[in-house]
């Protein structure tokens, strides 16, 4: 058995410093950042048994388990994955390898002092444990046959022990944190539960909790299309939307360029807004490599896509980008404008090819396209195609797009007179609707430039029902 110890790169000494001594709220984003390395050295390890037959262990299932010990205040996770030899743990856990701690890092030469609010833009992966740790203690034994079992320890001062043990440890990386009194809460099982239904209830590898599994739904949304039974989206959307209700339709894509993203959104029978209840929030979340980055994301969607259910899964997202830095990034501004072009298309499909679909997506849903039309300037022409309006050529109760309109325009007709009004709603029409006074309007169009001049806002669009 031979120890021998190291010192941390002056740049981790600082980093760790900043990291113990920081008056930083969210200490439990360090739960996150450790499952997700687990699932990252499971990752590496089945990318490395297609290539190479000799692994120790091969049999040995790929998986996650998470303890904790309320009378040792420790909670511990292991992976049976890749595994570390001991040149990996020098330069993985004693140097600033990955680049969201040198962003961090650099983030932090800007600035004159403090930089524990930066802990949470950039996260600091494996070294967040020590926001919650007296000592960290990481057993490992690499996937390489030959490979030593090591102890690496650390308080998160100044260096590192490294011992060769004498016992063979299994393959993967067991973490052992010897919790802060005052952080014991995380070595409470209810505690550390709720953390792992939060942040990592899609994580890609049977993930168990003192002795329960955790991760019981499948991340569907990054499986291939063809691999997903109708009823397991429907079952999906019944875990994610909280209900009993199937889903009216679903949306599912995935996309390699320009950037790596899977989306499942789905659109709900009925649209909570119409029976009073206010505004409701997209609950479409985003996931990087199906660890949770946000469950409400801001400016993933545009707001008139706020009813719809789901999530977005982009492995070019940085795992631990703050909800501050989501709002103005580009990346996320590129997703939200593949999405929302995407699901229009698929809102022109389910309009040619389901129209019975298509017409229950229209009762509950147009005004939401209507506010598209008016607020989202780039689509404002694929959406206004997706209207639908009664006319004096259709029957009471059955609609006409304006292409099927134009059709029937007249020579020489320039303008569409259309009557304004809101529709009925259908809870305010035994006792307290009263309709306003209709009004004719006249919308100027024509034949020869196109529809174009159809699509300016006008306020039979954007005049919404009373509510
Ligand atoms: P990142 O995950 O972004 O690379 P971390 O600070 O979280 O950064 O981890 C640093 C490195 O330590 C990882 O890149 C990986 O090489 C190594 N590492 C961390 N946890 C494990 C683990 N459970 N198994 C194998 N390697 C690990
Ligand atoms: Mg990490």
């Amino acid at each position: 058995m031979n120890t021998e110890t190291h010192q941390f790169q002056a740049e981790v000494r600082q980093l760790l410093d900043i990291v113990i001594n920081a008056l930083y709220s969210d200490r439990e984003i360090f739960v996150r950042e450790l499952v997700s390395n687990a699932s990252d050295a499971l990752e590496k390890l089945r990318l490395k048994q297609l290539t190479d037959s000799n692994i120790y262990q091969p049999d040995k299932p790929l998986e996650i388990t998470v303890t904790t010990d309320k009378e040792n205040k420790t909670i511990t996770i292991a992976d049976t994955g890749i595994g570390m030899t001991e040149a990996d743990l020098v330069e993985n856990l004693g140097t600033i390898a990955h680049s969201g701690t040198k962003k961090f890092m650099e983030a932090l030469k800007q600035k004159q002092e403090g930089g524990a609010d930066l802990i949470g833009q950039f996260g600091v992966g494996f070294y967040s444990s020590f926001m919650v740790a007296d000592r960290v203690e990481v057993f490992t034994h690499s996937y390489e046959p030959e490979a030593a079992s090591l102890r690496w320890s650390s308080d998160g001062r100044e260096g590192y022990s490294i011992e060769t043990l004498a016992e063979p440890l299994d393959r993967g990386t067991r973490i052992v944190i010897r919790l802060k009194d005052e952080y014991e809460e995380f070595s409470q099982e209810y505690r550390v539960k709720e953390l792992l239904r939060r942040y990592s209830n899609f994580v890609g590898f049977p993930l168990n909790f003192n002795g329960e599994r955790v991760n019981t739904v499948q991340a569907i949304w990054s499986k291939s299309k063809s691999d997903v039974k109708p009823e397991e989206y429907d079952e999906f959307y019944q875990f994610i939307a909280h209900t009993d209700e199937k889903p009216l339709s679903y949306m599912h894509f995935s996309a390699d360029a320009p950037i790596a993203l899977n989306a499942l959104l789905f659109i709900p029978r009925r649209n909570p807004e119409m029976f009073g209840f206010g505004r409701v929030d997209a609950n479409v979340a985003l996931y990087c490599k199906r660890v949770l980055i946000d469950a409400k994301p801001e400016g993933l969607l545009p707001e008139w896509l706020r009813f719809l259910n789901g999530v977005v899964d982009s492995e070019d997202l940085p795992l631990n980008i703050s909800r501050e830095m989501l709002q103005d990034n580009s990346l996320v501004r590129k997703i939200s404008d593949i999405i929302t072009k995407r699901f229009i298309k698929h809102l022109e499909k389910l309009a040619k090819d389901d129209q019975e679909t298509y017409r229950e997506f229209y009762a509950q849903f147009s005004r939401y396209l209507k506010e598209g039309v008016v607020t989202s300037w780039p689509n404002k022409e694929s959406l206004g195609k997706l209207l639908r309006f009664e006319s004096t050529a259709t029957e009471p109760g059955e609609t006409t797009s304006f292409e099927d309109y134009v059709t029937r325009m007249k020579e020489g007709q320039t303008a569409i007179y259309a009557l304004t009004g809101p529709p009925v709603p259908i809870w305010k029409t035994a006792r307290t609707w009263k309709p306003s006074r209709p009004a004719a309007m006249k919308w100027p169009s024509s034949r020869t430039t196109g529809t174009n001049s159809c699509w300016t806002p006008c306020p039979a669009w954007t005049e919404s029902p009373s509510r």
